[in-house]
């Protein structure tokens, strides 16, 4: 019987699970392993109710053929996860709602407690392995090696480990108890360990690095924790993200089915897409819904060249792209007119703890400014740089010559059928994030399942399962 292992079990993970234990035809053994809590991930681990996806409800099915699946869930389970979370007792459920990270983190552990039913009946044996995977070998099969203990007789191992949490490190701060490294992993010294921070004088200053939407979470954390004082968001450009909008669909088309495969055409054809919805009365947030579909397949075909220079559109992209929802904007505007919340643009040059506060120097356009703040929480998000990952197996994967990264550096060198170019190549796949250099659009719900579902038939056809 043929042994799969997937090492990761956030969204792609079980979503992989699912998708291979209903489409095979053959009985195997699948093992899962999760360093930490399964079926959550980074991003619906929190336990906020503040926490909003930035997703509509009705968006965010786990399963492609199912589009309700999440919507009803929500809607049959009330009284379940009522239970568990209290506070949203008065929440309103609509299918274009940004519903709590935590409702979706209780459903997507539901998706695997079916996983594992459906397996049952149908002879397929699941187990879940709460360890990090740190290396892997292979010859003909993999052995895979944890902290306590290996796993041999792997057949096929299935990537879907995501992205670590926070590039940018600030060493002068790493033992400091001013500042927050993770804003989903508190360490116990820290400022956001407190159930309430009312304590604290109103003169305190928080500076958060980073102005996207975990920039947005801390702020909800602070809020919630009853944090008196003041917060300032710094970033390169000092700009929130862009908010969501309902949009009146119109039927207008855009772009052309193919687009333009030189970086400067293609963000002309954008900018010129925009104009032509501003000219007629068309939400500009129409422009990039039109372009999601498209984006994959475009990024696909474009040479490398055109690629780097694209990437260094990425943050402005990314504001427009990853947009917040309404409830939001107004938690920032509220707080910004009570000069409780402001953004600034520049880079920190450098940082000194000088006890009650640290003295940080930041790089503005007009030259250097001294800002005083009393604790800096890390927002930077993720390093998408693969070289640069923090992930032991995948420094370990790259030095055994089993992932290369892609052209951009940004993930792992795959083939068509998203099996990494290196010394496992046809048995050893990628799922999610990992991709991102390769398909660029791969970072939210609507795509990865699609990817998990994919992945899982082809390999479903190709190995018999
Ligand atoms: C804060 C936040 C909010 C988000 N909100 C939304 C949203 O509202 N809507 C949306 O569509 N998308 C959202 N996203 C995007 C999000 O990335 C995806 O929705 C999805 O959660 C990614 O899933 P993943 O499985 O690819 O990665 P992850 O969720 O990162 O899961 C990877 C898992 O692998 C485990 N792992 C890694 N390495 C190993 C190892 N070596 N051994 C064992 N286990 C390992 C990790 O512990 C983790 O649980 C959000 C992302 C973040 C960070």
């Amino acid at each position: 019987m043929p042994r799969l292992a997937i090492i990761g079990g956030g969204f792609s993970g079980v979503t992989l699970a699912f998708n291979l234990v209903i489409h095979s035809q053959a009985p195997f053994k699948l093992f899962v392993f999760e360093k930490r809590d399964i079926a959550k991930g980074t991003a619906y681990s929190t336990t906020s109710p503040g926490h909003l996806l930035n997703v509509k409800a009705e968006q965010m099915s786990a399963l492609t053929d199912q589009p309700d699946h999440f919507i009803n869930w929500v809607n049959t389970k009330r009284t379940y996860w009522e239970a568990i979370y209290p506070a949203l007792k008065t929440l309103e459920i609509k299918k274009e709602s940004y519903l709590p990270r935590c409702l979706y983190g209780l459903y997507l552990k539901g998706l695997w407690k079916e996983t594992l039913e459906i397996a049952r009946s149908k002879g397929i044996g699941v187990e879940l392995i709460h360890q990090e995977v740190l290396s892997i070998d292979f010859e003909d099969t993999f052995t895979l090696f944890c902290e306590k203990g290996e796993f041999p007789f792997i057949n096929y191992c299935l990537l879907a480990c995501g992205v670590p949490e926070n590039g940018y490190l600030f060493p002068e701060l790493l033992h400091s108890a001013r500042y927050v490294h993770n804003l989903w992993r508190a360490s116990p010294e820290s400022l956001l360990s407190h159930e309430n921070l009312s304590f604290l004088p109103a003169s305190t200053t928080v500076l958060i690095v980073g102005s996207g939407l975990t920039m947005l979470d801390a702020v909800v954390t602070l809020q919630e924790k009853k944090f008196p004082g003041e917060i300032i968001a710094l970033s390169r450009h000092g700009k929130l993200p862009e908010v969501h909008k309902q949009l009146d669909k119109s039927a207008h088309r855009f772009f052309p089915s193919a687009l333009p495969l030189q970086a400067k055409q293609l963000l002309r054809s954008i900018h010129a897409a925009i104009k032509e919805a501003n000219h007629l009365g068309i939400d500009w947030r129409q422009v990039m819904e039109e372009l999601r579909p498209l984006t994959q397949k475009t990024w696909e075909a474009l040479p490398k060249k055109e690629k780097q220079r694209l990437l260094s559109s990425l943050s402005l992209w990314n504001r427009h792209r990853h947009r917040m929802s309404d409830r939001y904007q107004a938690i920032v505007r509220e707080l910004g007119q009570k000069n409780r919340f402001d953004l600034m643009a520049g880079m920190i040059q450098s940082i000194e703890i000088k006890d009650p506060f640290l003295k940080i120097s930041i790089m503005k356009k007009d030259g250097i400014f001294e800002l005083k703040a009393h604790y800096l929480i890390n927002c930077t998000g993720p390093n998408n740089l693969i070289l640069q990952s923090s992930f032991p197996l995948i420094q370990s994967l790259m030095s055994q010559g089993y992932l290369k990264p892609d052209e951009v550096g940004l993930g792992a060198l795959v083939d068509v059928d998203g099996s990494l170019i290196g010394k496992a190549q046809g048995h050893l796949f990628a799922v999610g994030q990992l991709l991102f250099g390769s398909k660029l659009e791969i970072t939210a719900v609507p795509e990865l399942r699609e990817n998990s579902r994919k992945t899982a038939q082809s390999l479903c056809k190709k190995f018999c399962l």
